[in-house]
Formats: C-alpha cells, sequence, structure tokens
C-alpha cells in the first residue's frame, strides 16, 4: 500500500469574535466582562464603596467595571512620566477618580449647566475640562461623593452611563443642531432616541472596545465624522429628501484609520436601527482577543465596507439600504467659534478657553451670561470651545467684552483657535509627559510672538502614544515620550508628526524629529514662520508639508 500523504491544513486563528461561536474570554477584559456586566457596579458604588471607603473597592470593579460610569482612578501625584508602565495600578492609583460627564450632542440648558458648574464647585477642586468629545470632565473625585455627583446630575437629565468602557460612548452632535442657518438636517431627534432607547442597555454594555458615535447636519462637519466607529451624516437625495450617508470604522490610536462610506441612504426615521445594526455588527463579530485590533476598524479593514453593508443589511436589519449620496467636502475652520446668525435671526456666539480647561467657577459665569445674553442654552463643542446660542444680535457684543474679561475669546488667535491637549500627566496614569500647562503656555507665547499669523494650522498634545487630543490629524501633532536633550539628559519631550488632515491624510512621523517640552514654542514658531514665508495662495499646511 502506499503511505498515506497527510496534508496540514492551517486553521486561521479565531479572533474571539462572538458570532463565530468564541464565547470563551480570551484574555482578562474579556473574563472581567464575562463575570460580571459592568453597569452592575452602580449598586455596588452606591450600597457599599461610597459608604466604606476606597479601601473597600474590589480591584476587578476599581480598574475595570468603573469604566461604565465614566470613572478612572487618577494618577498619584508627583510620579515622574519615566516610570509611567514600568508601575503596577496599585502604585499609580490615586485615591481620587477622574469622572466624565457624558453631554450627548454637546446640549446644554441653563440648570443643567449650573449644576455642571456646581459639582465641580464642591466635589472636584474646581475643576472641570472640556473634551474633545463634548464631554465635561473632573478630576479630585472622591468616591464617598459619587452618589450625591449623580443624584445631582440625574435630576437635570445628564449622567456618566457609559462614559467610558467597552460600550457605545457620548454621541457627538453638531453644536448648533437645530439652529445653524445652512444646516441639512437637525440630527438631535436620533441622536436623543438612539440615547434614550440604548445607552445602559445590557444588550450593549459588553462590547469588544469602545464604540464611538456622532450624528450630525452640520455643512462644516463638526462632528470630525472620519474618527467615529460610526457617523451619520446629512445628505439629500436625488428626490430632495433628507437623510443620512453612514460611514463606519475611524479611530486614531493604534494603526489610525478614516471611516469609510457604506454608500447608503438612511431616512431620520431608520436612524436607530441602522444604528443598532452596526452596534450589533461589531458586538457579534468585532475582534476580542487582542484589545488594540478589538476597534471596528479592524473589522471594516479586513472585511471591505461592501462586505459590512451586506452583513449589515441581511443579518441585521431584514432589509436593504438603497444608495445614497455622499456628503459635501468639509469647511476649512470646524469649530463654530465668533459671531454668526441662526436661523431664527438670533446670534450664536462661539468663544474658546485655552485647550478646553475651564473651572466650576467660569462655568459658572458662562451660565449666567447665557441667561442673561440669550436663553440660557449653552453648547460644547468637539474642539474643546463652547458656544452660547439663542444671542439678539444688538447684545452680541456686549457679551463678548464680557466673556473676554473672563479670558474666553470670541475672536482668538489662531493658535489658542487651534491649539487642543489632552489631560497629560497632571491627572493621566498613561502619560509620560505634562500637556495642558505647557500647551496654554505655549498658546500664551505665540500669541506675542506672531501676533498676526491668521493660518488655521491645528496643534494638537498628546501627552503619550494615545490619541486623546488627535494628533494623527492635526498639522503640527505632538506625540508626548522622552527624549534626550543636549546635555544628554532624558528630559520630557515631543515626537513631531507633521501635515495631518482630517478625511484626507495622517501627519507623518519625521524622523528623529523631536523636541524637548522646554524648546516646544520655538520649535513651532520655527515651523510655523516657515510655513508662512514659503507657503503658495491658499496652499494650506498640510499641502505644504
Ligand atoms: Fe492620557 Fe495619553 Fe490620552 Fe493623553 S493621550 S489623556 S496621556 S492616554
Amino acid at each position: 500500500m502506499p503511505p498515506a500523504t497527510t496534508t496540514t491544513v492551517r486553521r486561521p486563528r479565531g479572533e474571539g469574535q462572538w458570532a463565530l461561536g468564541y464565547r470563551e474570554p480570551l484574555n482578562k477584559n474579556e473574563e472581567n466582562k464575562k463575570n460580571d456586566d459592568g453597569l452592575n457596579v452602580r449598586d455596588r458604588i452606591i450600597q457599599i464603596y461610597s459608604k466604606a471607603g476606597f479601601d473597600s473597592i474590589d480591584p476587578a470593579d476599581l480598574r475595570g467595571r468603573f469604566r461604565w460610569y465614566g470613572l478612572y482612578t487618577q494618577r498619584k501625584p508627583g510620579i515622574d512620566g519615566g516610570r509611567t508602565g514600568s508601575l503596577p495600578d496599585e502604585e499609580l492609583d490615586d485615591r481620587y477618580f477622574m469622572m466624565r460627564v457624558r453631554i450627548d450632542g454637546g446640549q446644554l440648558d441653563g440648570p443643567q449647566l449650573r449644576t455642571v458648574a456646581d459639582i465641580a464647585t464642591r466635589y472636584a477642586r474646581g475643576t472641570a475640562d472640556i473634551t474633545d468629545r463634548q464631554n465635561i470632565q473632573y478630576h479630585w473625585i472622591r468616591i464617598e461623593d459619587v452618589p450625591a455627583i449623580w443624584e445631582a446630575l440625574e435630576a437635570v437629565g445628564l449622567h456618566t452611563t457609559e462614559a467610558c468602557g467597552d460600550t457605545p460612548r457620548v454621541m457627538i452632535g453638531c453644536p448648533l443642531a437645530g439652529i445653524a442657518a445652512d444646516e441639512v438636517i437637525d440630527a438631535t431627534p436620533q441622536l436623543r432616541e438612539v440615547h434614550d432607547r440604548y445607552i445602559g442597555s445590557p444588550e450593549f454594555s459588553n462590547l469588544p472596545r469602545k464604540f464611538k458615535s456622532a450624528f450630525s447636519g452640520c455643512t462644516a462637519h463638526c462632528t470630525v465624522h472620519e474618527i467615529n466607529d460610526v457617523a451619520f451624516v446629512g445628505v439629500v437625495n436625488e428626490d430632495g429628501e433628507v437623510g443620512y450617508q453612514v460611514f463606519v470604522g475611524g479611530g486614531l490610536s493604534t494603526n489610525p484609520m478614516f471611516a469609510r462610506s457604506l454608500g447608503v441612504f438612511v431616512r431620520p426615521e431608520q436612524a436607530h436601527e441602522v444604528w443598532k445594526g452596526v452596534v450589533s455588527v461589531f458586538r457579534d463579530y468585532g475582534y476580542r482577543r487582542l484589545r488594540h485590533r478589538a476597534r471596528l476598524k479592524f473589522l471594516v479593514s479586513d472585511w471591505g465596507v461592501e462586505r459590512f453593508r451586506q452583513v449589515l443589511q441581511d443579518e441585521y436589519l431584514g432589509y436593504a439600504l438603497p444608495d445614497g449620496p455622499e456628503p459635501a467636502a468639509p469647511l476649512p475652520r470646524r469649530d463654530h467659534v465668533g459671531i454668526h446668525p441662526q436661523n431664527d435671526g438670533k446670534y450664536y456666539v462661539g468663544f474658546a478657553p485655552r485647550v478646553g480647561r475651564v473651572n466650576g467657577e467660569l462655568l459658572g459665569v458662562v451660565a449666567d451670561l447665557a441667561e442673561r445674553y440669550g436663553s440660557g442654552r449653552v453648547r460644547t463643542t468637539a474642539e474643546q470651545k463652547m458656544v452660547i446660542l439663542d444671542v439678539p444680535a444688538e447684545h452680541t457684543e456686549a457679551l463678548a467684552d464680557e466673556l473676554a474679561r473672563h479670558d474666553l475669546q470670541v475672536r482668538p488667535s489662531t493658535f489658542r483657535r487651534q491649539t487642543m491637549a489632552c489631560t497629560g500627566i497632571e491627572f493621566c496614569k498613561l502619560a509620560i509627559v505634562e500637556t495642558k500647562q505647557r500647551a496654554m503656555d505655549m498658546v500664551d507665547e505665540l500669541e506675542k510672538r506672531l501676533p498676526d499669523f491668521e493660518q488655521p494650522v491645528t496643534i494638537n498634545v498628546n501627552g503619550c502614544p494615545n490619541a486623546c487630543a488627535r494628533i494623527q490629524v492635526a498639522d503640527i501633532g505632538l506625540k508626548g515620550q522622552l527624549v534626550v536633550d543636549e546635555n544628554g539628559d532624558q528630559v520630557e519631550g515631543f515626537q513631531i508628526h507633521l501635515g495631518g488632515a482630517l478625511g484626507r491624510t495622517f501627519g507623518k512621523k519625521v524622523r528623529g524629529l523631536k523636541t524637548t517640552s522646554a524648546g516646544l514654542t520655538d520649535y513651532v514658531e520655527r515651523v510655523v514662520r516657515a510655513y508662512d514665508a514659503q507657503r503658495a495662495e491658499g496652499e494650506t499646511f498640510a499641502e505644504w508639508v
């Protein structure tokens, strides 16, 4: 008999997708989620931890499930960036928390803003930062105070549920939704419907990783749909019907990718079920083996949008979506800063704190001014800015003057307007360098050195290789790391990425191009001066680089 021949068939390694039968956890995070739903930690916080104190907290809750309610331990003060990553969590953890309040759509009325301000003053040592996803972020929160904070927030319709964790996080919306003179559609009803139906639902509280959504009909594309997991962008189809194009699979951090259009047309009343379909595809087919490959973008990249759309339609919607048009190109500035007309004869007034840093007292001032000059309605933006709505034309300049008295600029320099910074080493356990104060000092200094520079050059400052301040899509992206200074000493500094542009190209890491933190302002000044001197008419920074 001839010897039997054997062929080894190499089976592709499973990525932990539930829909393919991989229900056993493949890593610690998946195991924690399987052991207990993150949403269940709320009761333990109220009943046990807030009464028995920090030391009573189960580590699996402290470093895992607390995120389902927007709570992270903050970094213990005094640990330098060189030790980040080398220390166990217990040594990096402070006994205080960062708390993120989700402001879906960035929409706040007067009582809500006052509550947010009061909480900052009473419970957070005055801290309050506006994040680049329209959230408000506090620091110095004690576990004992969390139930009272939730009670205060919930009394005005706000909450922290799924503000972090492997969940559908805050949904970005245009700050001008419903009042912009040129908007394609007011996406607020769709955003609210998705929020009310699905946020806090156990159906979507165990996703492979975080899931970021955006809903907008804004012509400026201020919701940065290109870098969300799913984004609904207002369009008008060939029959003149208003609805949405849908983008999927955007995200920065490891392997940045821009979201891709599904090429569909979604009527407003369908939006909630299409959102549910997309997040269900992610829950069921998303990769759960490796955390750094668990975002939706990796699935979209592997499948392609045609297959993604097919699975969405066949397995989740049960019907085919019609083809739809692509949205128009975005405006050069997406931040809604300045004084501009609304669609009802009133005006909105957008202003710029420095790198999103405000505080309880200042938010109280904004609430006062919004009530005195407008209707009390205020918006946060995805560029760490704020907008007061409903101001009569004759009061806009008086409001701008009052804001300026509190260093909130309605006509900011390009540096203040275009610079964002993440939390950094002040509070973030992953940080290697200081960011907020460094960026604020840089803005102040550049305003003095280059008072006439007006080109919209974006400068984004990150405290580590993650992407919380979106460095990959900035003209000048600064990634915090340790660098060697001229004396051969390791000091705080930044790797420089140049020429990023949202939706078009990611900034290029220029080999060997780094600056110390101390040399940051000089470096930015040099590159900005060179661009200004050499650029052709209309040439953007990304094109010039
Ligand atoms: Fe922290 Fe890094 Fe995010 Fe900055 S980019 S907030 S340092 S994780």
